[in-house]
């Protein structure tokens, strides 16, 4: 369970060079992370301990389709127990990767405004901030501050109701918790959020109801599926087409030859 395809409806793959955590706010309390490190503990001998994956930092450069990227789905990149040069490694394969889009996700506000200026950040890398309740919104003036080219909240599992200042923000993504202790998503804080959205002329993205299954309340937000996703996203499919991927691909396995017969 290092990486792999995704069943996140607004992401391809996901890829984990940390695995582990801790719990920060309401949202946590019922971390789908940690129910998997319980259930596969094979798979994941630390448990929920924060873990550095260094074996998997190159796993996207052999990823050959061009892919939206969910960085540490088990995990949180801005934890403070991530090295810092080990944070800047995991930026370096996104910059040198530019076929690919990247989502990172964070609950950690303070350490993101704190590091972010200290990182490169390259064109396909996204980042973006959990906002279960009006208590944490002010994770977003962090997110603004920081200089990616897209900017996202998650609002999911949503706990109430939100008003967002939505100024220099691209993308919001709402959904209702999963699984047995699931809290339930009252549909006006799911609609209060779209209306916001078409006033400040954001992308938004139902991405489920929720319920003891992640699927079985559906996708639909009054009889339509919010599919939206950054316009940046659309240009970045146009760009990587198959020529020029493989180009690029080509160059990399040149440079990996280089460096195998270098040693
Ligand atoms: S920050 Fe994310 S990964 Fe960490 S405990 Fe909370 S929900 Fe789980």
């Amino acid at each position: 369970m290092s990486s792999s395809n995704t069943g996140i409806e607004w992401t391809d793959k996901t890829w984990n060079p940390t695995t582990g955590c801790n719990k920060v706010s309401p949202g946590c309390r019922y971390c789908y992370a940690e129910a998997l490190t319980e259930r596969f503990t094979n798979n994941f001998p630390q448990g929920f301990k924060l873990t550095l994956h260094p074996d998997r930092l190159e796993q996207p450069k052999k990823w050959r389709t061009p892919s939206r990227i969910f960085v540490n789905s088990m995990s949180d990149l801005f934890h403070k127990d991530v090295p810092f040069e080990y944070l800047q490694e995991i930026f370096a394969v996104m910059r040198e990767t530019p076929w690919h889009i990247y989502q990172i996700l964070t609950k950690r506000d303070q350490n993101l405004a704190e590091l972010a200026p200290k990182l490169e950040w390259a064109k396909n890398i996204w980042m973006g901030v959990s906002v279960e309740n009006q208590q944490y919104t002010s994770r977003i003036d962090a997110l603004r501050q920081v200089s990616a080219r897209v900017r996202f909240l998650s609002c999911e599992p949503l706990l109430g109701s939100l008003r967002l200042d939505l100024t220099g923000i691209d993308w919001v993504i709402v959904g209702g918790e999963s699984g047995h202790h699931h809290r339930r998503m009252n549909p006006e804080w799911a609609r209060e959020i779209l209306y916001q959205t078409r006033e400040a002329n954001v992308a938004f993205f139902f991405k489920q109801w929720g319920g003891h299954h992640s699927k079985v309340g559906g996708r639909m937000l009054d009889d339509f599926i919010w599919n939206e996703m950054p316009a940046v996203w659309y240009e970045h499919v146009n760009k990587w087409q198959k020529q020029e991927l493989t180009r690029h691909q080509k160059s990399y396995r040149l440079e990996q030859r280089c460096s195998i017969s270098a040693k």
